[in-house]
């Protein structure tokens, strides 16, 4: 199965990074958002990104003008039917994903592959409402795409060898690594990063500590780069929620539910660095803690 355009669907942080890595590698990317602002922001951010690539010597300034040639933008989901290969990436949300699939599905070449960057949500409930459930598989991508070395291959119980094997040769010519994990909520990393990041929060909720001394005892007493609370932020906390109650839901166990803090961070529109202010305010020039 030859792959040389793909679209992408959702243009937040997590698509503008996936359109990056797809182009510097080669392929002609179509863009596309429900938000002009959105595809603005992305096409600005990939420029900013790239360049610093270019400054640290890791591409080359006329890779990066081809690079941004690669990437097209369009608010009309129905030109990705021409495309071999969609990765969507928007909103955690199964109706908005499953809509999107659903508009698709009537302008797609018969060959295209179908896949989500979906960080929780049942690839095999996806597929199940398309016409080609054995041509859908999650292709998972980590955040910041153009510098985590994963993606997370998740087939769906319909998904066919030969799916996997082109979704595995994109991963390939990324440069990038896959793990190949079995479709059940929220997949390898969620599975075990959210919990970590909800019982953060709980410490928090409960008075534990604060958002300081919860982050920095996480950073030196284990070594991880960024506190939970800080990399809750980064993520956003609309898709630690989202995914939160994915694996409530899907796995009935009670040590899965969402903190109540957590639920009024994204009741406040207080989502993280997207929204300036999460368990950090990011308005001012360092961040500051809000609790
Ligand atoms: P985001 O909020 O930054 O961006 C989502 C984008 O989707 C927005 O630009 C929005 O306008 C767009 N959108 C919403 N409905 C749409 C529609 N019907 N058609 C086209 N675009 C639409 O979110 P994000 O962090 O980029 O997350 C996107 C996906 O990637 C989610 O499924 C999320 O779970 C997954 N993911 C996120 C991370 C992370 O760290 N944030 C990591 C891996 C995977």
């Amino acid at each position: 199965m030859e792959i040389s355009t793909v679209g992408v669907v959702g243009a937040g942080q997590m698509g503008n990074g996936i359109a990056h890595v797809l182009a510097l590698a080669g392929y002609e990317v179509l863009l596309t958002d429900i938000s002009q602002e959105a595809l603005d922001g992305a096409l600005a951010r990939i420029g900013k990104n790239l360049d610093r690539q270019v400054a640290r010597d890791k591409v080359s300034a006329a890779d990066r003008d081809v690079t941004m040639g690669r990437i097209k933008t369009t608010l009309s989901l129905t030109d990705l039917g021409e495309t071999d290969l969609v990765i969507e990436s928007a909103t955690e949300r199964e109706t908005v994903k499953q809509a999107i699939f659903e508009d698709l599905l009537p302008h797609l070449k018969p060959h295209t592959i179908l896949t989500s960057n979906t960080s929780s949500i049942s690839i095999t409930r996806l597929a199940s409402r398309t016409d080609r459930p054995e041509k859908f598989m999650g292709f998972h991508f980590m955040n910041p795409v153009p510098v985590m070395q994963l993606v997370e291959l998740i087939r769906g119980i319909a998904t066919d060898e030969a799916t996997y094997q082109a979704c595995l040769g994109v991963v390939e010519r990324l440069g990038k690594t896959a793990a190949s994990a079995e479709d059940f909520p929220a997949f390898i990393v969620n599975r075990i990063l959210m919990p970590m990041i909800n019982e953060a929060v709980y410490t928090l909720y409960e008075g534990v500590g604060n958002v300081n001394s919860i982050d920095q005892a996480m950073k030196l007493g284990t070594n991880h780069p960024m506190g939970p609370l800080e990399l809750a932020d980064f993520i956003g906390l609309d898709t630690c929620l989202a995914i939160m109650n994915v694996l409530h839901d899907g796995l009935a166990d009670t040590k899965y539910r969402p903190c109540p803090l957590l639920t009024k961070y994204v009741e406040a529109g207080w989502l993280g660095r997207k929204t300036q202010r999460g368990f950090y305010d990011y308005r001012g020039e360092v961040p500051v803690p809000t609790r």
